[in-house]
């Protein structure tokens, strides 16, 4: 099975709106729905913060520490699609930044729940 880590925001997930978090990502993932083909193992959920500084050595630490490399990283749906949208980086450049870094293919968003 695929192995996938998530980025998630967290300037989203903190506000409670919709979804904190807690679930989307993860059916998707489970499932094999949205941008997933197939289930996948989500083994890594990094919540992204204000103004983007954390992502890049969390993911290092989580990759280090669980001593697991994903196959895979999401930007998820909420990062992807929030209007207004992050003040701070577009998607993509964050999304460019993590692959130059890790080497690892990014995909932006991860599910079409509402
Ligand atoms: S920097 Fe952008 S993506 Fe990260 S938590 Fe803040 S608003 Fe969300």
């Amino acid at each position: 099975m695929k192995k996938i880590a998530v980025v998630g925001c967290g300037a989203y997930m903190d506000s409670g709106y919709g979804c904190p978090g807690e679930w989307r990502c993860l059916k998707a993932a489970a499932f094999g729905e949205g941008s997933f083909d197939d289930p996948s193992a989500v083994v890594a959920f990094i919540k992204c913060e204000c103004p983007g500084r954390t992502v890049l050595p969390n993911l290092g630490m989580a990759m280090k520490v669980s001593e697991t490399k994903p196959d895979e990283i999401y930007l998820s749906s909420c990062l992807v699609n929030a209007k207004p949208g992050c003040p701070y980086m577009k998607p993509e450049e964050l999304a460019k930044m993590i692959e130059d870094k890790t080497g690892i293919k990014v995909t932006l968003g991860t599910h079409d729940y509402h």
